[in-house]
Formats: C-alpha cells, sequence, structure tokens
C-alpha cells in the first residue's frame, strides 16, 4: 500500500482503488503519478466543448459575479481556452484576462484581442489585489499544484473580490469509474466517469479555499454542460446521456434538498468564496 501526504490538507491519503489515493481527511482522490498533457480531444470536439456546451454555465457565472461585484473591473479567467468565458465578460463590461498553458488555444485567445498569460497562475507573477473577480472552470483538476494556485489566487483579488469555481465531482466521479473498471459499461462503448489527478469533492473544494484564506464559501450542484460534448455516451450516441444527465441533476438537487444540504452528489459542482 502506498502512502502520501495529502497536498490539499496535509493528512494521510492511502491507496483504495486503481491507481487513485484517497486522502482520509478532505476526501481529495488523486494519482500517485501525475499525468501531466494537455487534454487530446478530436478535431472539432474543443469548440464543442468551448463553445456551444458552456455557453450557458459561462453566462450564469457572469451573472452571479455581476451581482456581488457590480463595480466589476479586471476579471481573470483561469485555463481561459480560446477566451469564449472573457469574451462575454467583456461584452458585460468586465476588462478580462487569461491564463492558458495550451499554445493552440492561448495563440486562438490572443487573436481574438485578449490578454493571455502563459504560465500557471503561482508563476505568472501577476498583479497582486488587483481583481475584482477569478473564474476556474474545470482546471483546479488538472493543476501542478492547486494549493498554491488557491493561495496565489486569493492574493490577487482585491478585498471583497470573488472566485468562482466549477469542478468534477469525485463523489459522482470515482464510483462511475469504479464501475467501469469492472466492465459495467462495455457493452455500450459508453466511459461516463471523468478522472484527473486531482479529484475533489464538496468537502476537499471547501477546505482548499479556507486554506487559501478565503470566507463564504458556498457550494452547489452545477447544472450539466448541454448535451454529450465530451462524447462518453458510445452507441447511446448524445441526446440520450443529454437527457440523462438533466434528469440526474434534479436527482442530486432532490438528495441535497433531503439531507439539509450536506451531500452533494452532481457530476459537477459550483463553489463561490470572497476574500
Ligand atoms: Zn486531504
Amino acid at each position: 500500500m502506498t502512502k502520501q501526504t495529502c497536498p490539499v490538507c496535509g493528512a494521510a491519503a492511502v491507496t483504495t482503488a486503481m491507481d487513485l489515493l484517497e486522502c482520509g481527511g478532505c476526501g481529495l482522490a488523486f494519482r500517485a503519478e501525475k499525468y501531466f498533457g494537455t487534454p487530446a480531444y478530436s478535431p472539432g470536439l474543443a469548440d464543442g466543448i468551448y463553445v456551444s456546451a458552456k455557453a450557458a454555465l459561462f453566462s450564469g457565472a457572469l451573472d452571479f459575479l455581476s451581482t456581488v461585484v457590480p463595480d466589476k473591473g479586471r476579471l481573470l479567467d483561469i485555463g481561459c481556452a480560446g477566451g469564449e468565458l472573457l469574451q462575454a465578460a467583456a461584452a458585460r463590461g468586465w476588462s478580462g484576462e487569461g491564463v492558458e498553458l495550451d499554445p493552440q488555444l492561448a495563440a486562438k485567445a490572443v487573436a481574438g484581442g485578449l490578454k493571455v498569460h502563459r504560465l500557471p497562475v503561482e508563476k505568472a507573477g501577476l498583479e497582486r489585489s488587483s481583481f475584482g473577480a477569478v473564474t476556474v472552470f474545470e482546471v483546479f483538476c488538472l493543476m501542478d499544484k492547486p494549493a498554491a494556485a488557491a493561495a496565489e489566487l486569493f492574493h490577487l483579488l482585491k478585498p471583497g473580490g470573488f472566485i468562482y469555481i466549477r469542478d468534477f465531482n469525485a463523489a459522482f466521479h470515482l464510483p462511475l469509474y469504479r464501475m467501469e473498471e469492472l466492465g459495467l459499461f462495455a457493452f455500450l462503448g459508453a466511459s461516463p466517469s471523468v478522472i484527473h489527478n486531482f479529484n475533489f469533492r464538496a468537502k476537499t473544494l471547501k477546505v482548499l479555499l479556507e486554506r487559501a484564506g478565503f470566507r463564504d464559501i458556498r457550494i452547489r450542484n452545477s447544472r450539466p454542460t448541454a448535451g454529450d460534448p465530451y462524447r462518453t455516451g458510445g452507441r447511446l450516441g448524445g441526446f440520450l446521456p443529454g437527457a440523462l444527465k438533466v434528469l440526474y441533476y434534479w436527482l442530486a438537487q432532490a438528495l441535497r434538498g433531503l439531507t439539509l444540504g450536506r451531500v452533494f452528489a452532481g457530476s459537477a459542482l459550483i463553489v463561490t468564496a470572497r476574500k
């Protein structure tokens, strides 16, 4: 059995299944050996993921941020891809810039007139206490050092500034991953679980932000992306996975209600917090 210290809370983490270590303190599940590579989406898939599937999620984030940071100002999008969220933010009066490590995506954002930093945020040397808002869509799961990045984002925000995070929920994806390993989805050619270097539960994200200094931490189940942009449904095609995702979202919401906000079972979580 491999033993390692949890990079989020420092508690002991042990191997539980497959190639993952799980923390007994905050519930983080992480790979013993990190995988670093840009996600290899097949041609055309990236546009489906970033443009159509996420437009409603970006719009929801900007609705929220406009309410809690009415003065707006600078917005930093971590993992800004081709700049889709930043363009939507600019249309609402934010002055946006991004961090993007993938050279092709960064070039696309720059071609759209955006300012893009190409280093991990904790190494980018950005001006502290200068941003009104930071958005982080499915990026903490891919980072080298999520705790260092969270601490840096806290410093970059102005006092009263907000962070808005969407990430995959390990409480949903780990059981699916185990079922996949057992071959339960093989007959459909489907691979519905999403497993990265770091896999967060609601509690893990709360601990991550608390340790970075954030307050007013709020967690909720995220609505799913529209359709099946990652094409995980195999023979089920696009429509059925999309409909199942929406049905599951409402089941997760019902469970959250029944447990008085203690259990978050959604496939993805949204977390907001204030500096
Ligand atoms: Zn931990």
